[in-house]
């Protein structure tokens, strides 16, 4: 009998299985993502309290059988982001960040930065009001954190930098980053990117650490291009389209 694990962890998703159980999605600090089994959860309220609702900071503990689903023993209550589920653009852009952790991130694979960031996205949107310039920093550095990170100073095939550089330059969903005006020529699977947007996408990659919020001073359409370009490079990368993607359009400011 393989002895219980524990680690902090956080509720990605969590559907009804049978008559009495659960099956909860987590991302945790030390063993990626993990999808658990918990039996009874459905049944007796008191043993998992409310800490299997989705954008919860939970303590897990679980045992680790076979290569499918974890056997949850335990699941205690870290920190409850209360606002996440207060209004529905809260819950739009939670669910958001929590479905690209879900699909940015590996099954039993630790990743301890990956992690903390989602922690701080959530708590951030718990803590402020919504936007653009939160979205795209958490895309990007998210992005990067999986291994994904867009090529964004200089064109990916010329090698030229974009400033001083005039002309319509494109994000380049095949190539990963961007390209120049003369490359890109004639190229369908491209998002275009204002001087501006380059600028507030450099900004964003600058950024480490904290949420930068001074970046809502660039403008809406940078800010705009700059996010569905990133959505657009993750959902070419995952190979489908992302289900909560549709609603944060109802919110964006
Ligand atoms: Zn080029």
């Amino acid at each position: 009998m393989p002895a219980p694990l524990t680690t902090p962890a956080i509720v990605l998703r969590s559907w009804s299985f049978g008559e009495s159980d659960k099956i909860v999605s987590f991302l945790t600090e030390s063993h990626g993502k993990l999808r658990g089994i918990a039996k009874g959860a459905k049944r007796s309220r008191k043993r998992f309290a409310n800490s299997l609702e989705p954008f919860s900071l939970v303590n897990l503990r679980f045992l680790d059988r076979t290569a499918g689903l974890v056997f949850i023993q335990g699941c205690e209550l870290v920190q409850v982001f209360k606002r996440l589920t207060a209004t529905l653009d809260k819950i739009a852009h939670a669910s958001y960040f929590t479905e690209l952790a879900d699909v940015l991130s590996n099954e039993r694979d630790e990743n301890p930065a990956l992690f903390a960031h989602v922690r701080n996205g959530l708590a951030f949107l718990d803590a402020n009001e919504t936007s653009e310039v939160a979205i795209a920093y958490f895309e990007l550095k998210l992005l990067s954190l999986s291994g994904y990170q867009p090529g964004l100073d200089h064109c990916r095939r010329c090698r030229a930098g974009w400033r001083g550089n005039a002309g319509r330059w494109n994000f380049s969903l095949r190539d990963g980053g961007v390209l120049c005006p003369g490359c890109s020529a004639f190229r369908r699977e491209v998002a275009p990117l204002s001087p501006s947007a380059l600028e507030f996408m450099e900004e964003l990659e600058r950024a480490n650490g904290e949420f930068p919020v001074h970046l809502s001073s660039f403008p809406a359409d940078a800010r705009r291009e700059g996010h569905l370009a990133l959505l657009r490079f993750i959902q070419y990368q995952i190979g489908k389209e992302l289900k909560s993607a549709p609603f944060l359009d109802a919110f964006s400011t």
